[in-house]
């Protein structure tokens, strides 16, 4: 079989460098290349040495259409603007598309679900076990408790993150909200300042810290009069999401046209 080779696109940024340090660990796939925006210091350089390895012979290039003609697969953690526009092209081209980025307005997702009728599309806000099994631990929880149990969501992350709350927050607001039967935009309280009033019966609140080199941790708090349950999640290393990432490319080998989760990468679904 031929080797199953996976693209990186917005390969010098921080997941970047990390999806592709894990396919060249990985089995059963090699890396196809990968692209960085046009004007970006990296491009031209030799894809090997933003691993710390040495030289590979790929070098970064800035043209997805051309990567794309050399992939099977891609892994794209980089904005908005870019992920709509690999999107498009990832479904032309009928590549399998691992999608990362978060802060996506309704619009992005549009054209998402719309490349998903032509392609397969593995797309997580967050993709580690470790969250993917507490959104679902979130839901069922949420399911148990009746809305005396007052439930926020704190979310902390390295002070280069651009959007908030984070996309691994609003999933868990989302398995919250399902877990209760309603919908998380008639109830989500996403910051407070100033004279807020009482906290609202059935709110779901979120509040976001930014600071340091944190990766990623999140906390769903169910707060009742008498007690508090708090389930907290804490990535120590970006690797867990690459990892996640290149199981996410392995998956979609093969797989018919559509929109899965790491839910699905993962069989979590019930
Ligand atoms: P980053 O800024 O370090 O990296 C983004 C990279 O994309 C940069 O190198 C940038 O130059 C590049 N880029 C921008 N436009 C491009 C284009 N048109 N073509 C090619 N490359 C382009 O950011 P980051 O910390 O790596 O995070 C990236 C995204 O991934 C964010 O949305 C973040 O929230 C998300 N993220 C998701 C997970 C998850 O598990 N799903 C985990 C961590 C981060």
């Amino acid at each position: 079989m031929n080797p199953y080779r996976v693209a990186v696109v917005g390969c010098a940024g921080r997941m970047g460098r990390m999806n592709l340090a894990a396919i060249h660990a990985a089995e059963g796939c090699v890396i196809a290349g990968g692209t960085d925006q046009p004007g970006s210091s990296a491009v031209g350089s030799d894809i090997g040495l933003l691993i710390g390895q040495g030289p590979l012979g790929l070098l970064v290039g800035d043209d997805p259409v051309e990567l794309f003609a050399a992939a099977d697969a891609v892994i794209d953690f980089t904005t908005p603007a870019a992920t709509r526009r690999h999107a498009e092209l990832a479904a032309q081209a009928e590549l399998v598309h691992v999608i990362g980025t978060t802060g996506l307005t309704p619009a992005d997702q549009a054209v998402i679900d719309k490349a998903a009728i032509q392609t397969v599309v593995v797309q997580a806000a967050n993709m580690s076990l470790g969250v993917n099994l507490l959104q679902l631990v979130t839901e069922q929880v949420a399911r148990a408790l009746d809305p005396d149990y007052d439930i926020e969501i704190v979310e902390m992350h390295h002070r280069h993150k651009v959007d908030a709350p984070s996309g691994t927050a609003l999933m868990l607001g989302e398995a919250a909200a399902k877990g209760r039967g309603v919908a998380l935009k008639q109830v989500a309280r996403l910051a407070r300042e100033g004279q807020v009033g009482a906290r609202p019966r059935g709110e779901i609140g979120f509040a976001t810290l930014r600071g340091g080199d944190v990766a990623g941790e999140h906390s769903v708090i169910f707060a009742a009069e008498g007690e508090q349950i708090v389930l907290t999640h804490k990535a120590t290393s970006r690797e867990v999401f690459a990892k996640g990432a290149v199981k996410a490319a392995l998956w979609g080998r093969g797989k018919p046209a559509g929109l899965y989760t790491m839910r699905d990468v993962l069989g979590l679904t019930e």
